[in-house]
């Protein structure tokens, strides 16, 4: 099986990968995890890619491509994954296309786990972090026993500049802007999925699980 999941910041995304990548055995492709560890190793791609993300920039498609394609290809070709970060951008959808094609396989499914921006403004712009420990609440979902103070070591609560209405909506807007172009590339392939990222955690999950069990 081969995935790919999308969805906005705060969508749930990366917790509800991590159990699809335990439930069903698949190797997790992360792009963000590739760069800082060719990084470590001290390989050319790790470097370059690094001064982008220092600039604040996206890493290259060039450089993007060539990380996955060795992740993929190098010492065996990895048949069941789940790819996280990656594809950016349309070049990078077919550098992916390419990629399988030669092995004869292809993309089974990408889920897209849709929540709307007024839900997403809620449960980011309602977070505090302690100045302590960095432990996390939610004013409405996870409030601290007393107001405005760490549960765990009596630090100030406080919002993140990243948790603020403003910084959230740009946010928001940016990734729309990015990932349409990427939507419509895989609705028109046939194997885009939606699923409704408003619900529980587990009730997400479940639905993806059927979405895929149905697939398999
Ligand atoms: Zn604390």
């Amino acid at each position: 099986m081969k995935l790919l999941m999308m969805g906005p910041p705060g969508a749930g995304k990366g917790t509800q990968a991590k159990k699809i990548v335990d439930e069903y055995q698949l190797a997790n492709i992360s792009t963000g995890e590739m760069f800082r560890d060719s990084y470590r190793k001290k390989e050319s791609l790790g470097l370059l890619a690094m001064e982008f993300i220092r600039d604040g920039h996206l890493v290259s498609d060039e450089i993007t491509i060539e990380i996955v394609r060795r992740r993929l290809f190098a010492n065996h070709v990895e048949k069941n994954f789940l790819l996280d970060g990656f594809p950016r951008t349309i070049a990078q959808a077919e550098a992916l296309e390419e990629m399988l094609d030669v092995t004869g396989s292809k993309l089974d499914a990408v889920i897209q786990i849709v929540v709307s921006d007024a839900v997403i403004l809620n449960r980011m712009v309602g977070r505090r972090s302690c100045s302590i420990c960095g432990a996390t609440y939610h004013i409405d979902y996870k409030p601290p026993h007393q107001d405005g103070v760490c549960d765990s070591c009596g630090g100030v609560l406080y919002q993140r500049e990243d948790d603020k209405h403003e910084s959230v909506k740009n946010r928001l807007d940016i990734y729309k802007e990015k990932t349409k172009p990427l939507i419509d590339y895989y609705e028109s392939r046939g194997i885009l999925f939606e699923v409704n990222g408003e619900k529980s955690f587990d009730a997400v999950y479940q639905a993806i699980k059927a979405l895929l069990d149905e697939r398999l």
